[in-house]
């Protein structure tokens, strides 16, 4: 369906007189297509603009080598700077979940993956890694939200906290922290409500949550087939609640995942996992190396 970068520098470059060092000219030229193959991959235009300011930079003068042509010669650096620009602090998929019981905060609109990725991470941290961890959904507003993250924690053999009705988000956060603390759990996963849209309501009752839980993480889960509405997300709850990180899911589709770069850009908050499917094992740390080349295409 998309014409890959390299194939459109390849007919770019066809076109030009080959050099020693890429010229002014030649790098203008190349760096339009690649601003095309971002807006295609779904990278926003501002941040696209940005990117390939910071590309031209590093491509100017740089001497061509012989064993290259001038489009992969271009197609390198845009690589390294998406994987740079892309890459965290660290390991992604590295929770901060010493000092137990340390409280993950799963924040997210409805349909975004959040109770299936709260399971999935659930599953992770037992298997890799020993951990004790406790389940806890405050979606007061929605039972059958309530009851799918119970039904998915025995499936994976991880506790959930039982269901009481009439309490509160905040209250359930409070009997969940406790629970936590008596039971021994190394790590409580809080799965907040989402709705459909962002409103004052539901940041209100996520901001309520956050004092009262005090996380160790805040994770946005988003759809990462949404593009420039996941994007809009993200700097709404991270301006409003304070995120950690972000984790993308329905990355098994067939987008191409530019969301991923915009959103690193625009909230400064690194990609922490990618999720790759509905099952239970379906979700991996995010790869900027993986995602770059998805991108480029
Ligand atoms: P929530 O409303 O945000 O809690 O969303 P759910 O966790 O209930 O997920 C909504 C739907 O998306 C379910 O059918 C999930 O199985 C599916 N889903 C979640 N994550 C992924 C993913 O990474 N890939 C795919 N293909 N489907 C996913």
């Amino acid at each position: 369906m998309f014409e890959s970068l390299s194939e459109r520098l390849g007919g770019v470059f066809e076109r030009l007189t080959r050099q020693g060092a890429l010229s002014e000219a030649d790098v203008e030229t190349a760096l339009r297509e690649v601003r095309v193959a971002l807006l295609e991959a779904d990278v926003s235009l501002p941040v696209a603009r940005d990117f390939v300011k910071a590309v031209k930079q590093k491509a100017m003068g740089q001497a061509v080598t012989k064993s290259v042509t001038p489009g992969q010669q271009v197609v390198k650096i845009v690589h390294d700077e998406l994987v740079r620009v892309l890459a965290g602090e660290g390991p992604a998929d590295a929770l901060k979940i010493d000092n137990p019981p340390a409280t993950v905060l799963m924040v997210g609109l409805q349909g975004s993956g959040k109770t299936t990725t709260t399971a999935k991470l659930a599953k992770r941290l037992k298997e890799k890694n020993g951990k004790k961890v406790l389940l806890a959904s405050l979606d007061t507003q929605r039972p059958a939200a309530m009851e799918q993250l119970a039904i998915l924690g025995t499936q994976i053999g991880v506790d959930s906290l039982p269901i009481v009705k009439g309490e509160s988000a905040v209250q359930i956060a409070k009997r969940a922290k406790q629970q936590a603390a008596f039971g021994g759990y190394d790590v409580l996963f809080l799965d907040t409500a989402g709705r459909l849209h962002i409103d004052e309501v539901l940041m209100d009752e996520v901001q309520a949550v956050r004092d009262i839980a005090e996380p160790r993480e805040t994770l946005l889960v988003v759809d990462g087939l949404t593009g420039q509405d996941a994007v809009n997300v993200a700097t709404e709850f991270n301006a409003k609640v304070g995120i950690s990180g972000v984790v993308l899911t329905r990355m098994d589709g067939d987008g191409r995942g530019g969301a991923a770069l915009s959103m690193r850009a625009v909230t400064g908050k690194p990609i922490r996992f990618v999720g790759l499917g509905e099952k239970m094992d379906a979700i991996d740390a995010f790869e900027p190396e993986r995602v770059a080349g998805r991108i480029l295409g």
